[in-house]
């Protein structure tokens, strides 16, 4: 799959170009993509089923390296399993869904830039190609969104939901929102969320025929209901404490919404939580720190006949994760000293 990699290094420098990377990419940014990256690009081709086998992969890859092949839809997890995040480790992965929206997408990638995180986004494609003012300004949402590093995947054309839809409609669904996204970035998503995880055997078979991945989830903070930034946390607090409870492990993909004010407002002090339980279990012999990954290609496993099938728990590679925790208790032992313990 050597072909493939160039094409994709090229597309990554075309892409680069065209979205101005570089040029005014924020210091977050690239602090973030100077820190090893877990994106084992060519590993779906290979047919990696085992995400330890995926980590190895991109084990020597330089930050040079990363920047240009960075792929803002990571390809390489097309045709995959269910993703719901489950993993033996305290890993997780943010997710946001349902925009761009002009007056809280752009203040939540500052905040993910400060601190140095990569989200994948689940966009509602529908008036990117459009004309009116609106429209114009969501594409160039997105374009930020990709030209930062992070994901993107696909969240139907309008929202609908795909339960209730025929299979033509489902279809139709797809493949607009997939020339959406072509006209604004030159590609189309591999990652897919259905509206209101509305989905069944007949709508995963619909969209597995896309070749797209599912992402599910199994952390929330409550956005949905709260209305204030406090809630949010509160929420978030809970989800944290039954992730570190839970019998498949802590690790997970949280599902949040860009488009509420309430979660923008409450991502710093989200971060902060971490950071503060980190600062706890740096103090705990053999307790691992939660990490942040850029991106879902842990949980990604190869996908078989079954259309339906979840991927199973994750169990990392102990070196990777020994070599990603020596880096976290370094970064926290300065942050904890610095700052005041939470009391
Ligand atoms: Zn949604």
């Amino acid at each position: 799959m050597r072909g493939g990699r160039r094409e994709r290094a090229v597309f990554g420098v075309v892409l680069a170009i065209v979205l101005g990377v570089g040029a005014g990419a924020p210091a977050g940014a690239q602090r973030a993509l100077l820190t090893a990256i877990a994106r084992p690009m060519g590993a779906a081709e290979a047919g990696a089923s085992d995400a330890s086998d995926a980590v190895e992969e991109s084990g020597g890859s330089s930050a040079e390296e990363e920047a240009s092949e960075r792929d803002p839809f990571a390809s390489s997890l097309a045709g995959g399993r269910l993703m719901r995040g489950f993993a033996r480790h305290r890993v997780l992965h943010f997710t946001f869904d349902d925009g761009p929206r002009p007056d809280t997408t752009p203040r939540l990638l500052a905040h993910l830039d400060e601190h140095g995180v990569k989200a994948t986004f689940f966009v509602v494609a529908r008036g990117f190609d459009g004309r009116h003012r609106m429209d114009r300004r969501r594409a160039a949402i997105l374009r930020d969104i990709a030209a930062r590093g992070h994901t993107i995947g696909a969240h139907t054309f309008d929202h609908s939901r795909l339960t209730a839809l025929e299979d033509d409609a489902v279809r139709a669904q797809l493949t607009r929102s997939e020339a959406a996204f072509e006209a604004v970035l030159g590609g189309r998503p591999v990652l897919f969320r259905a509206p209101y995880g509305a989905r069944d055997a007949r709508v995963d078979a619909l969209v597995a025929e896309r070749g797209y991945t599912q992402v599910l989830w199994n952390t929330t903070a409550g956005d949905v209901r709260a209305r204030s930034a406090e809630e949010v946390l509160e929420a978030w607090r809970a989800s944290l404490d039954r992730r570190e409870r839970h019998p498949r492990g802590p690790g997970g993909v949280v599902l949040l919404h860009d488009t509420k004010p309430w979660v923008v407002n409450a991502f710093p002090a989200m971060m902060k939580e971490l950071r503060t339980r980190n600062c706890a279990l740096l103090e705990q012999e053999g307790e691992e720190l939660w990490d942040v990954l850029d991106d879902l290609s842990v949980f990604h496993q190869a996908r078989g006949a079954d259309v339906s099938a979840r991927a199973r728990t994750v169990e990392l590679d102990a070196e990777w994760v020994a070599r990603r925790q020596a880096r976290l208790r370094r970064e926290a032992r300065a942050y904890c000293a610095s700052s005041v313990p939470a009391g």
